[in-house]
């Protein structure tokens, strides 16, 4: 195990509905780690006086929704994924530096492959929205053999730019139907059916064939993954991708695994499963 950082915590606006520190808490109690993993309610004005309050501390942990560009930008150091990225969501401290790395990326990569049930090999991928979270799904696709993405989201200038940094895995799709087409694997990066029973695209419009992974997650499950899975498609939401990203940020901060499934059953309960 690494030297035990000051602090751990999750940086976010708003964090109350997390469930990291439900199930950080209990890798850290299992791993008898004898630290707390907390969040704090940053505005985007504190992040930069908290963030160097957080170095003197020699504190690690993750960020979240509105930081991780911000944050990026404020580490004296990052990982080449979080660069690839341009986003940090796992940061420590080192040398009295911060570090940032993005972990949301193997996270992605892990659902993904656990959703497939195997190594992704020659698939069509239709990337529903162009934020933070779109980008790690490329950084993670264009590491796969023979993947092609084609990207969609409803602010076209936004999707445009996002392709135009990825452009050996990346295409422009001018429309959600057009970026359904031959996919075999439909990704909802947008934050639609976070807060209700909205869909990202009809079910009723995903190819036959089509694998469907919504990174939104929520107490219960997302409406469009019910709604694929009643029309036969393999389906699963955000959760297993958080887990491994935490997992994965557990394993930069204190240099040992966690165990996975005690994080599994702890974020599960969270969530009402
Ligand atoms: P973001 O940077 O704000 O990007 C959101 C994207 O969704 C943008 O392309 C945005 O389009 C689009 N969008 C927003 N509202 C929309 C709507 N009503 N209809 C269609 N498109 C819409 O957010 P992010 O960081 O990428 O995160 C996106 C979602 O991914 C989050 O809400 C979260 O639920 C999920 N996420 C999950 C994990 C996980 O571990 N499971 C990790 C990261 C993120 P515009 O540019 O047009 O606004």
């Amino acid at each position: 195990m690494k030297e035990l950082p000051g602090r751990l915590v999750l940086l976010g606006h708003p964090v109350a509905h997390s469930l990291s520190p439900l199930f950080q808490n209990a890798a850290l109690r299992s791993a008898g780690v004898p630290l707390t993993y907390e969040a704090l309610d940053v505005a985007p004005e504190a992040l930069a006086a908290t963030l160097d309050r957080l170095r003197a501390e020699r504190a690690a942990g993750n960020v979240t929704i509105p930081h991780k560009e911000a944050v990026h930008r404020l580490c004296a150091r990052r990982s080449a994924l979080a660069d690839r990225v341009g986003a940090v969501n796992a940061f420590w401290t080192e040398d009295g530096a911060l570090v940032g790395d993005n972990t949301d990326v193997g996270g992605f990569d892990a659902a993904a492959r656990a959703l497939l049930g195997g190594e992704p090999l020659h698939l069509h991928v239709a990337l529903l929205g162009a934020g933070g979270a779109a980008a790690a799904v490329l950084a993670a696709i264009e590491r796969w053999h023979g993947c092609s993405v084609a990207v969609w989201s409803r602010t076209g200038d936004r999707s445009a730019a996002l392709v135009a940094r990825f452009p050996g895995v990346a295409r422009l799709a001018g429309a959600a139907d057009e970026a359904l087409r031959q996919a075999d694997l439909v990704v909802n990066a947008t934050p639609v059916g976070l807060g209700d029973d909205a869909v990202p695209v009809p079910a009723s419009a995903l190819p036959a064939r089509a694998a469907v992974l919504d990174l939104v997650y929520r107490p219960g499950e997302t409406a469009w993954v019910r709604e694929a899975r009643a029309r036969g498609h393999r389906a699963a939401d955000g959760l297993g991708m958080l887990v491994e990203q935490g997992a994965l940020a557990f394993e930069r901060w204190l240099g040992v695994a966690p165990d996975r499934d005690v994080m599994r059953r702890a974020a599960a309960e969270g969530a009402g499963r």
